[in-house]
């Protein structure tokens, strides 16, 4: 009997797994998005929903702009496809040397990938191919952060700190460490901006180097703001102080700016904002605004310098993907660039962030509220978790907000909010009277 007639049709929805989902709960109550424009979703039952998340963080230019809806349509009739080992396409170059222009030195070369974990994995197997290249082989150890996310895949998980995304997948975790993270309520609760206190969270680094041996530690990688466990924002001079105990050990450091690049700070890159240059940058997510899979991890001139060794016809690194710079997300990437620079978004949430972040700390004292938090167009509002049922009430606000709605997004108990940054006051004001209206109705 065909699949069809057995009821597997296209309108069955349990076919697709879907990630990181609730699919058993999803599928009996499903929400389904149809279409979207500038700062709204449309739903398959007929309403508007306010996106409060750019997507997953991504869309930073809202939904189905023009510029990078006309330039995909382009590309994909003129050229869908070009091979990217040994080959390559005009926009791949041209793309690159424009990102790379908006970094700070030395940041001077990009590597492209398809997202977030693929850069996080491609930046840590850099960072031990580097070292190998200098002849500092021992230089092995990956240090990350407890609450970092940083992707799912192998290298991502392993110096992930959240156990969640590690516990069900085996020993391959190996030759990692991870360093505190940084959230202290008790002294930096309701702080509006970069908490005061904590900068010597860093000094944990100087612990895991006493008990590896720098000659045995690669890389550190670390969100330069923590998104997905929950809005962690790095105490004063925190960034700096890894900064330098990196230089003085001569390990690398990574900054993961999946979340904090293309504007989300108010600056192009969480490193303008922090004024911290790390050695290598993962970035995806904003630099297409989400419309295609697109990532890029950037080095420093002294990492690719290290690579460019040996006979010129071998290949210097072995690594890359069938995807990688694809001419459709360099098309993208490139109408993004536009987009940005024709609306000044990659500055906007500087000007919109006093307004922004008024608006969010109006709602403590509302029910169950134990913190937030905020910079640039980033909030978190933490509730105090139902006893027993950890998660439950932040998702029970998640559903209010639909059906009021409003699209944010939870993680354990925290509320995160990251609207597109075309977001207008109007807009922060309704998206922060629904939610004031979620917590006051909350079991
Ligand atoms: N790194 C950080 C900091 C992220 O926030 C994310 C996704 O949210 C990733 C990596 C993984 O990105 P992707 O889902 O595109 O693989």
């Amino acid at each position: 009997m065909s699949k069809s007639a057995l009821g597997l049709g296209t309108n069955n929805l349990e076919a697709f797994w879907m990630p990181f989902s609730a699919n058993r709960q999803f599928k009996q109550n499903p929400r389904l998005l149809v279409s979207a424009k500038d700062m709204h979703f449309n739903s398959a039952d007929g309403r508007e929903i306010l996106d409060g998340t750019a997507g997953l963080w991504c869309c930073n230019a809202g939904h189905s702009r023009p510029k990078i809806v006309e330039a995909v349509q382009k590309q994909v009739a003129e050229l869908d496809y070009a091979p990217a080992f040994q080959m390559g396409h005009p926009k791949v170059f041209e793309l690159a040397a424009r990102l790379v222009a908006m970094l700070p030195s030395p940041i001077d070369h990009v590597f492209f990938t398809n997202s977030g974990s693929e850069s996080v994995d491609t930046a840590l197997k850099i960072a031990l191919a580097y070292h190998r290249a200098k002849g500092n082989g021992t230089k092995t150890k990956l240090i990350g952060r407890e609450r970092g996310y940083h992707g799912v895949g192998f290298g991502g998980i392993s110096v992930g700190g959240i156990s969640g995304n590690r516990k069900a997948f085996g020993n391959a975790l190996g030759g990692v460490d991870h360093i505190r993270h940084t959230h202290d309520p008790a002294r930096n609760a309701f702080t509006r901006g970069e908490p005061e206190y904590g900068a010597e969270f860093a000094d944990d680094l100087e612990k895991v180097i006493a008990l590896h041996d720098a000659s045995n530690i690669a890389a550190v990688i670390v969100e330069p703001v923590a998104g997905s466990t929950g809005v962690l924002i790095p105490p004063k001079g925190y960034l700096k102080r890894l900064r330098e105990i990196c230089t003085k050990n001569d390990i690398l450091l990574i900054f993961d700016e999946v979340i904090t690049g293309f504007g989300r700070l108010g600056t192009p890159f969480a490193v303008d904002y922090f004024g911290v240059v790390p050695d290598l940058i993962t970035t995806a997510k904003g630099i297409t605004s989400g419309v295609i899979p697109m990532g890029a991890v950037f080095a420093t001139k002294q990492i690719y310098e290290a690579f460019m060794n040996g006979p010129e016809n071998t290949i210097e690194l072995f690594h890359g993907y069938t995807y990688s710079g694809h001419p459709i997300a360099c098309a993208a990437a490139l109408a993004t660039l536009d987009t940005y620079e024709d609306e000044g978004l990659l500055t906007r949430a500087a000007e919109l962030s006093d307004y922004w972040a008024d608006a969010l700390h109006a709602l403590k004292g509302l029910p169950h509220v134990i913190d937030i938090r905020n910079l640039g167009l980033i909030g978190a509002i933490e509730l105090e978790p139902i006893p027993g049922a950890p998660t439950k009430r932040a998702f029970q606000a998640f559903l209010d907000a639909y059906e009021k709605g409003v699209l944010i997004r939870t993680t354990g108990d925290i509320i995160a909010l990251s609207p597109p940054l075309i977001i207008t006051k109007g807009q922060i004001e309704h998206l922060f009277d629904t939610l004031a209206d979620v917590l006051k109705n909350l079991a």
